[in-house]
């Protein structure tokens, strides 16, 4: 059992995609060919903004942002503490001061409680100044938009969407990936979109962020990549990519994103009672990037994940550390916030094989082995209080 099989996706994908490689190469654009544009066009549709605009990976979505923005030195940019470390990191890369913010733990994304007291902490030391948040669509949720827009809009802050693992995912009708002033994705193969490589997409609203962006991803490009206006970095898309990506579009919106969440939601049914489980709230809708479970604490979690390793099937931590524990961030977040929720979640969080293609019998095995290792650790613990 694969933890996410990408090889039964291009069993069933290979005819198209196959065809559009060799057209690819046969052709010979391999850098801004005619169907990156056609991608670009079909993903700001999809999402629902005016513009979309492709690149290298889904940190450089990120930075490209940052870089529009103009974030930089003596800047504090909020992030939740319990997230991917690009998303931290690209606000040092940009010499600001990543501040780390508590989750909430039935949907693992940003506490807007937490994150409006980070702002005021920073806001009354007075050394840096608050400038934008990064909210993320942590596992496929996104993240509460409506709480956090609110804090934005009360301290005056820019909100990015990291939607890296939000693709496909919605908010009152609304897609994720179009929820913040600017929002990001990445199509690293294992996100809910992926490629057969690197990849990544920022879409926004803003006709003149839209125009910063194409320029910082080409060399801050004026009339033409030989005239250059800005400093800015090398980040596209490439032609195979975005021709992959549209055979992987289509089969995302016709059936992959409908299957996965039956699979999630059998999951849910089955699991009830015996572990803590996902909640999606009312209002949303989840592209299911992990499913992640809540165990007691440490040890069981571990117990757990070495008895489904006994019984092959793999799963994952995501993510073993919070943000401010990583050691790159030493020394460098001074700000105090408690963290509790996100240090906690990091010792009992555990991802189970999840993904459109897995078989009803290949997800009953997992759900059975997690049902029998639970089974016999309340048995153990009975004795234990017998004797
Ligand atoms: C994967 C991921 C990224 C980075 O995307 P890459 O394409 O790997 O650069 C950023 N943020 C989050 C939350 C992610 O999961």
């Amino acid at each position: 059992m694969q933890f996410r099989d990408l090889q039964k996706q291009y069993q069933k994908l290979k005819p198209d995609i196959d065809t559009v490689v060799t057209k690819v190469i046969n052709t010979g654009n391999f850098i801004s060919g005619q169907q990156v544009s056609d991608l670009e066009e079909r993903l700001a549709e999809y999402v629902g903004v005016k513009y979309c605009i492709t690149c290298g990976n889904g940190t450089d979505a990120l930075s490209l942002a940052l870089m529009t923005w103009n974030i930089g030195p003596g800047d504090a940019v909020f992030v939740p503490d319990f997230t991917f470390f690009a998303s931290g990191e690209v606000v040092a890369f940009e010499g600001a001061i990543p501040v780390f913010v508590d989750i909430d733990e039935d949907t693992f994304n940003m506490s807007p409680a937490s994150l409006d007291e980070a702002i005021q902490i920073v806001k009354k030391e007075g050394k840096l100044i608050p400038k934008a948040i990064i909210a993320v669509d942590l596992f496929g949720q996104p993240a509460d938009y409506s709480g956090i827009r609110k804090v934005a809009e009360k301290y005056g802050l820019l909100l990015l969407e990291d939607g890296a693992q939000g693709f496909g995912g919605q908010m009152d009708g609304c897609k994720a990936c179009s929820l913040g002033d600017i929002s990001t994705t990445s199509f690293f193969p294992a996100k809910p979109l992926g490629c057969y490589g690197d990849g990544g997409a920022v879409f926004t609203n803003n006709e003149e962020w839209a125009g910063l962006l194409k320029s910082y991803r080409i060399h801050g490009k004026g009339l033409d990549k030989y005239d250059n206006v800005r400093v800015g970095m090398n980040s596209r898309l490439d032609t195979l990519q975005a021709a992959i990506l549209q055979v992987k579009l289509k089969a995302f919106c016709d059936y992959e994103l409908e299957n996965v969440n039956k699979v999630a939601a059998r999951y849910t049914q089955n699991l009830e009672g015996l572990v803590k489980l996902p909640i999606i709230k009312k209002g949303y809708y989840s592209s299911w990037a992990q499913y992640s479970i809540l165990l007691k604490d440490e040890k069981e979690r571990n117990g757990l994940q070495v008895y489904l390793k006994e019984h092959e099937i793999p799963s994952m931590i995501y993510y073993p550390k919070t943000m401010h524990q990583q050691r790159a961030f030493q020394g460098m977040n001074c700000v105090k916030v408690k963290l509790t929720v996100s240090e906690n979640v990091c010792q009992r969080v555990l991802a189970l094989p999840l993904h459109p293609y897995l078989e009803p019998q290949e997800q009953d095995r997992v759900i059975s082995c997690i049902e029998d290792f639970m089974e016999n650790k309340s048995k153990e613990e009975k004795q234990n209080l017998v004797f």
